[in-house]
């Protein structure tokens, strides 16, 4: 049967249930799947299956017997209730539209699932389970939004005031019930910081039952192999596609490396990169160099050492060359973005996100270079969500979708925080 075990060593060994629980494994390791499932009869009936089946049925093996048949299809059928549809950008280049979830965001995929396990996984605990988050602004509303109104479940999400735009404020800010949102006076490392000090604290660890919903759990990376499945489904050219993927912490292109492995029919993947390029430049030279982030227009982006590159280094075993064979790394600069973005809308008629323009150029150039292939990127936002970079590029509004209309009206609930006020804060709560 499936299990987990830590990257860090090998004879640390879970099942689903805690590897979603715990997050990492004691030693800091990531969790890897001990047996990597092969996908090759739900490839071969694709045009049959639902999207909810489709789903179920990639998911299944991982989660092994930690969760019923039939929860795991609510599950599943809660995850993916909107529309992931392929649309064609012109002849070569499609784009797979991941945002038309309730925080316009791909991460409301990995958050709606991992929070429904978890929530199953509490309940039958006598004590409830208090999630802890730091968000500099996308993933926070994605979890709060995923965990919003799961039984057994409370979620204290940390942003630094000021510092997150309008719209992500207000995701945050305005669901209440289990959700509670703190403003912190401080920058989002302070936020960070403050999580990991509570997770250390004796005081809080006897009053609360603390977990996180970091994008590394299982729980959140596995479920993003679903869109990489719908893509297929879609995709009408005889030959597999090129998949160019905007990276960061690199969940999204491991979690679509891993369908590939298993059974998908890809050609070859794009890991593009604005211009924190750790990884472009480590598989050009073998070197890996580490270096701090940098701001760039895709801010979702500005990762400097992701984290999850070790998992998709094992999906190759560890071997540089094979990593190689299958994806390609690029570096993307803000000029160049820009470029892609005000192209593709005068063209194509087609607007891009700045992560979704990184990914469009990068797919160009490979595409300039390999010219009998085809294949499309992964939108992992709608440009609403970064309008103040995207309407001064293309000197005009973009149109709000309705769901986010509607948070815009609702009043922000948020509690103020000072950094030193975290533990008292926590100590004091009466849930
Ligand atoms: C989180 C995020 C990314 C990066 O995804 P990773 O899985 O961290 O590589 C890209 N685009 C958007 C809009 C994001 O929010």
């Amino acid at each position: 049967m499936l299990k987990y075990y830590s990257l860090n060593n090998p004879l640390h060994v879970v099942d689903f249930r805690e590897a979603t629980i715990n997050g990492q494994a004691p030693d800091k390791g990531l969790y890897f799947p001990t047996i990597l499932p092969s996908q090759k009869v739900v490839v071969s009936q694709l045009q049959q299956l639902s999207k909810e089946e489709v789903a179920f049925e990639v998911i299944k093996p991982y989660v092994a017997d930690t969760i019923t048949d039939s929860e795991l299809q609510q599950i599943v059928s809660e995850t993916v209730n909107f529309d992931i549809p392929l649309v064609p950008i012109h002849e070569g280049i499609s784009s797979l539209e991941l945002f038309h979830g309730p925080t316009l965001a791909f991460k409301d995929v990995g958050a709606r699932f991992m929070s429904r396990c978890l929530g199953k996984f509490v309940q039958n605990n006598s004590r409830k389970i208090t999630v802890l988050v730091a968000t500099s602004g996308d993933t926070g509303g994605a979890v709060a939004n995923g965990f919003y109104d799961v039984d057994g479940v409370d979620v204290v999400i940390l942003y630094p005031s000021g510092k997150v735009s309008n719209v992500q404020e207000k995701q945050l800010t305005t669901l209440g019930k289990n959700i509670t949102a703190l403003e912190v006076n401080g920058s989002f490392d302070d936020c960070q910081q403050m999580v990991k000090d509570a997770f250390l604290d004796q005081d809080l660890k006897q009053k609360y039952f603390l977990t996180s919903a970091n994008s590394i759990n299982v729980a959140r990376w596995l479920p993003q192999q679903f869109y990489y499945f719908f893509a297929l489904q879609q995709w009408q050219h005889e030959q597999a596609p090129i998949i160019s993927v905007p990276c960061g912490n690199f969940g999204n292109i491991c979690a679509g490396v891993l369908a590939h492995v298993t059974g998908l029919p890809v050609k070859h993947f794009i890991a593009a990169c604005n211009a924190n390029d750790v990884i472009p430049k480590y598989l050009e030279t073998g070197i890996f160099e580490s270096k701090a982030s940098v701001s760039t227009m895709s801010n979702a982006m500005d990762v400097a050492y992701p984290s999850n590159f070790v998992r998709i280094m094992q999906l190759f075993r560890q071997k540089l060359p094979l990593l190689k064979h299958s994806i390609s790394s690029v570096s993307i600069t803000d000029e160049k973005t820009k470029e892609a973005l005000l192209t593709v809308l005068n063209n194509h008629q087609y607007l891009c996100d700045p992560h979704g323009a990184v990914a469009y150029k990068a797919l160009e150039l490979y595409l300039n270079a390999n010219k009998a292939d085809k294949g499309f990127i992964l939108e992992t936002a709608h440009p609403i969500k970064f309008y103040d970079v995207v309407e001064p590029i293309i000197s005009q509004k973009i149109e709000w979708p309705k769901a986010v209309q509607d948070i815009m009206d609702k009043p922000k609930e948020s509690v103020l925080i000072e950094k030193t006020g975290f533990k008292s804060y926590l100590m004091d709560r009466s849930k």
